[in-house]
């Protein structure tokens, strides 16, 4: 027997209240989405397009549907008319994309622009210097359907914790840096999504505002 339940109200006793849980139910059908959202679940991580789709069509109306996926600019007019936040912008081209499909759908489409901090080359996102280079453009200021709202990182996938702990600083510090040099009169860049099953203890204390978990609520996948 799951315990979906169980596991959402201990992850939430261990959370601080200040930081948001996203239920990543990536794989999990639409029964399992249902045990969290019936425990006060509401927001969920989704990491493929047409699956995130087909699950919206037949969940409630109220949940808050997180991508936090390698979002091809194809796809992305799919899920632009629902999606509440976009946690993997790692391209000028896909911020483009999304801005355009938001003015389709007149809306402002909150997103987090993801940086590769891990070792693994797999990983998507820019880097410091790209992000900076992206952020100080006229094409960056001209976007006006979306709204940057912080940054987004995955830690190497390690047992080294101290090796996670330098990748969650090395993120916390260039939010920071970019906050105060480029969004200092703008309130809402003010999150840092970090942390998974496996190290969202560590990034709590390293300053995330969002963690992203999957397994520690759904079990394997
Ligand atoms: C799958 C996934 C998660 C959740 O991973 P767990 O280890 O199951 O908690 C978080 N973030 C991203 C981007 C993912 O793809």
């Amino acid at each position: 027997m799951s315990n979906i339940a169980g596991n959402i109200n201990k992850l939430k006793s261990q959370i601080p209240a200040s930081v948001n849980l996203v239920a990543v139910s990536k794989t999990k059908p639409v029964s399992d989405i249902m045990e969290a959202y019936n425990a006060g679940q509401r927001a969920f991580g989704e990491n493929r397009v047409q699956e995130m789709v087909d699950k919206k069509d037949e969940l409630p109306n109220d949940i808050e549907w997180h991508y936090i996926g390698h979002l091809q600019s194809k796809k992305t007019k799919l899920i632009i008319p629902f999606v509440y936040l976009i946690h993997s912008v790692d391209s000028f081209k896909l911020l483009s994309t999304i801005n355009v499909e938001a003015l389709k759908n007149s809306r402002i489409v909150d997103c987090l622009l993801q940086i590769h901090i891990a070792k693994e080359e797999t990983k998507f996102g820019f880097n410091r210097e790209e992000v900076i280079e992206m952020i100080v453009s006229e094409e960056f200021s001209d976007l006006k359907n979306v709204r940057i709202r912080g940054l987004m990182g995955m830690a190497t996938f390690t047992d080294d914790n101290d090796l996670i702990r330098n990748e969650f600083r090395y993120l916390f510090e260039l939010y920071k840096d970019l906050k105060n040099r480029y969004f200092g009169d703008i309130s809402h860049f003010n999150e840092i999504s970090m942390g998974m099953s496996g190290d969202y203890e560590i990034a709590i204390k390293e300053g995330s505002t969002i963690v992203r978990i999957g397994s520690n609520i759904f079990g394997e996948r």
